[in-house]
């Protein structure tokens, strides 16, 4: 179908958190808004565990009740070492004392479809199955003009004041214009797949994400995040280097190498090894390569146009920060390009320039974050315990900054946490939070002391509660 369509505000390119996010706010404000997704949705995605921070978009976003009544609820993240031995769980009512530090566990393909529908409802016009396929930003008017595939083959030319690209990793404009540059350094790999049948302990039990550390030349961990009362999903990842050379020595003994080193990887954890006892792998192993990169900051936005989510940057996922990352980012570029649109910009200065500022913050906490979480000089956060006897009551303040950060307070005072974060890269700064903080009694704990009602009761009935206990 050639397209008459009348001239859009925005076109969006991607319909995930980020995509649906935009054109959920910007219909809400007025603006007209077509969003094009080339999957039919539900489709699989990874990226499963939210940060408590998302409560307040969803709440924006009218999604709140939705959000819990669909979804295992996350009180905090256990971060264990490869045996089980020892762990840290940093519990997120410690800091947060609203209801909003029970995040969510989800199920992408249901997840993405609730934020997508959401949109349509708003006012937003949806095209599923559509692939955008090339993108004209010079236009003497100033407009923009998109081409995409429709399901049956038919064209779709749309014109637009502005686009926003939020087509995740593919990175519509990014890859289309050689501006991806990978982040150093961070170059990993995923491998994961579901898995049914579980028991759940360790924490899972209550609803905890687990991150347990593969250390060595791995570089690598893995993740098991409870999606349902025996429903774990259950990821490796491992640096390329060490990827490559186990793929010559499996390759000659296995047909399929990945999911040869995907078992291999799981049961080098005896502390994994007794979480998927019994369990049942999907047959389907994905596999994310492509890991952390970045655009340079001049070209994330310009007169039409603007990059969110990951199709702007994506950093390793260690601290399940995408999710939020992306759909506040989204958040505050279309708050800016409503003022944009609108001249309601009350001091004449390009709103994008604000918001980005913001963003550029936000991830730059999270890669200052993730490299401490690889460097080998510090002491990682699961090898932590250890002596508890100090009365730590003079450290809330260092205790907080730990927690906020992996709630995911990373947009608003990411100057000051720069700070806290350069104090924990030094060695012997960390040993001394390690003991004054981390050495506390209750950080050793499996669980927050969530209840399974509260945590499941989306998804199972009494019985079932009573048999996860
Ligand atoms: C291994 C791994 C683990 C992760 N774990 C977590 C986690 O636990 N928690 C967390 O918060 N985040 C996690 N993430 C990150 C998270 O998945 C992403 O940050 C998040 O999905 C980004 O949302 P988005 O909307 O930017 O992109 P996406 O969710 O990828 O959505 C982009 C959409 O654009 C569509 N699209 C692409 N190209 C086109 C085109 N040409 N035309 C039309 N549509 C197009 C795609 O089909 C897709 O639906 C993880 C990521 C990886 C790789």
């Amino acid at each position: 179908m050639a397209s008459d369509q009348p001239l859009q505000d925005v076109v969006i390119i991607g319909g995930g958190p980020a995509g649906s996010t935009a054109a959920t706010l910007l219909s809400k404000k007025g603006l007209r808004v077509t969003l094009l997704e080339k999957e039919k949705f539900p489709r699989d995605h990874v990226g499963e565990s939210l940060l408590p921070f998302c409560y307040k978009i969803f709440e924006e976003l009218g999604l709140l009740s939705k959000m819990k009544t669909s979804f295992v609820r996350k009180p905090g993240v256990r971060f264990v070492d490869i045996d089980g031995q020892h762990g840290t769980s940093w519990c997120f009512n410690r800091v947060i004392h609203d209801e909003s530090y029970l995040s969510f566990q989800v199920s992408r393909g249901e997840f993405d479809k609730l934020l997508l529908d959401n949109s349509r409802d708003n006012g937003a016009q949806v095209y599923e199955e559509t692939r955008v396929q090339s993108v004209e930003l010079q236009r003497p008017d100033g407009t923009v003009e998109v081409r995409a595939v429709g399901p049956n083959n038919e064209e779709m030319v749309l014109n637009a004041r502005f686009l926003l690209d939020a087509s995740g990793r593919n990175a519509f404009l990014a890859t289309r214009n050689g501006w991806r540059k990978s982040l150093e350094g961070l170059d990993r790999t995923a491998l994961w797949t579901h898995w049914h049948g579980a028991t759940l302990q360790g924490g899972l039990e209550e609803g905890m994400s687990l991150i347990v550390y593969l250390g060595g030349e791995k570089k690598g961990w893995i993740w098991v995040f409870p999606l349902g009362k025996d429903w774990l999903t259950v990821g490796v990842v491992l640096e390329n280097k060490y990827i490559r050379e186990q793929k010559s020595l499996l390759s000659a003994q296995h047909e399929d190498w990945q999911q040869a080193l995907y078992e291999q990887e799981l049961l080098t954890s005896p502390f994994v090894e007794k979480l998927i006892a019994g369990a049942q792998p999907e047959p389907l192993l994905r596999v994310e390569g492509n890991y952390s990169y970045s655009m340079p900051k001049e070209l994330k936005f310009g007169a039409n146009y603007a990059l969110v989510g990951d199709a702007s940057t994506f950093i390793d996922p260690i601290f399940s920060s995408g999710i939020f990352l992306s759909m506040n980012g989204s958040r505050l570029v279309s708050e800016a390009i409503h003022q944009k649109l609108t001249n309601s910009n009350g001091s004449g200065d390009d709103p994008l320039v604000a918001a980005y500022g913001k963003i550029n913050g936000a991830y730059n906490i999270v890669h200052n974050l993730i490299r401490l979480f690889y460097n080998p000089h510090s002491v990682t956060f699961a090898a932590a315990s250890g002596v508890v006897g100090e009365n730590h009551t003079k450290h809330e303040d260092a205790m907080a900054a730990g927690h906020y950060l992996l709630a995911g307070d990373f947009f608003d005072r990411h100057e000051e946490y720069m700070e806290f974060i350069e104090y924990l890269q030094s060695p012997s700064l960390f040993e001394k939070f390690k003991y004054t903080i981390i050495d506390r009694k209750e950080f050793h704990a499996e669980t927050c002391g969530a209840s399974p009602q509260e945590v499941f009761s989306s998804t199972l009935d009494e019985q079932k509660i009573e048999e996860v206990i």
